[in-house]
């Protein structure tokens, strides 16, 4: 099969072989296609994979092989995502699921870049979906990153109405205005990027360029999705005194919130990494009844081209590429 893997820190697309079932229980998926997500290109960028890794983790794929006592069969087009809690252990008893050991462990072997992927009995039983029939393959590639960003939204625990701004908007600045707002609150959104300003309001949602002066926007929260050293200034900016900063996105440099304002501004910064089976399960509904639209908001590439596509996105030449693998 093929499968692109990282070699000194770029993707190329090499022969291996074949992912089988050879006796485990789950599912051998031939993978369809699969979303280049923001955090496979920091692992790329920071150098954080080894040689001969597959990354990808957003897929929608059929069922070629299976072994299983759920009621998945051959032949069912199917959404996962890659990590699952184990539900006992302190971190998931306290709701910091994307901490649990386990969950970190678990993984599609060997990535969603590839032809075949083994999906285990455990991801059957917990997260992965039957494709809603009404979502391309595209659109249903969404099912991972939407639930990040639910996560995102429940992790702020804003009152109904409360203004959130949303700082970024990529693909998935995009996804948590739509999720924001779907969860009730008033949501705003702001990028340095005139054309991305223009589709969020093209969903009906408020949105602004930072480079313009918007004093007005004081935000119960503000949801970090951008990673630039800005983003930081920005969210303080517009942060209002006692509001929360959800933090959702890397700095290249570790730059962090000033101590002094945390402090005298009661403000309250908080993490939110990867989702929950439950968030999962919003995210699925969220897409299936449209109230997240994704439609056109990625770029297919061909699983050749998947280098193009990590460069087209560094480069913000596109907002999110779907790596198309099969038919
Ligand atoms: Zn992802
Ligand atoms: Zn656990």
């Amino acid at each position: 099969m093929k499968a692109a893997q990282v070699e000194n820190n770029i993707l190329v697309v090499q022969e291996r072989e074949d992912e089988k079932l050879n006796g485990r229980k789950g599912a051998l998926v031939k993978v369809l296609g699969c979303g280049l997500c923001g955090s496979d290109i920091v692992k790329l960028k920071e150098h954080l994979s080894k040689n001969g890794t597959v990354l990808g983790h957003e897929i929608v794929g059929k069922i070629v092989g299976i072994n299983t006592d759920t009621n998945f069969k051959i032949g069912d087009t199917i959404v996962t995502s890659h990590h699952i809690p184990c539900g006992k252990c302190e971190y998931c008893k306290n709701g910091n699921v994307s901490m649990c050991r386990h969950f970190k462990e678990t993984n599609l072997r060997p990535g969603g870049f590839s032809e075949l992927v083994f999906v285990s009995e455990e991801h059957l039983q917990n997260v992965a979906y039957l494709k809603p029939q009404n979502l391309t393959d595209e659109e249903a590639a969404f099912y991972e990153p939407l639930g990040c960003c639910i996560r995102a939204v429940k992790r702020g625990m804003l009152k109904q109405n409360s203004t959130a701004l949303v700082i970024g908007l990529g693909s998935i600045g995009i996804l948590m205005a739509q999720a924001l707002k779907a969860f009730g609150m008033n949501a705003i959104g702001c990028d340095l990027i005139t054309s991305r300003v223009e589709l969020l309001k093209s969903f009906g949602i408020e949105a602004f360029n930072v480079n313009e002066m918007c004093e007005s926007i004081k935000a119960d929260a503000v949801f970090m999705t951008s990673g630039s050293d800005n983003a930081i200034s920005t969210a303080l900016k517009y942060v209002r005194d006692g509001g929360k900063i959800v933090v959702f996105s890397s700095t290249p440099k570790n730059t962090g919130y000033a101590n002094n304002e945390i402090y005298y501004r009661e403000l309250t910064v908080l993490g939110s990494y990867s989702p929950s089976p439950a968030d999962l399960k919003d995210s699925l509904d969220l897409l299936k009844n449209k109230e997240v639209k994704v439609k056109n908001l990625s770029t297919d590439y061909p699983l050749d081209s998947i280098q193009k596509a990590v460069n087209d996105t560094i480069e913000n030449k596109i907002l999110k590429a779907y790596i198309k693998i099969s038919q």
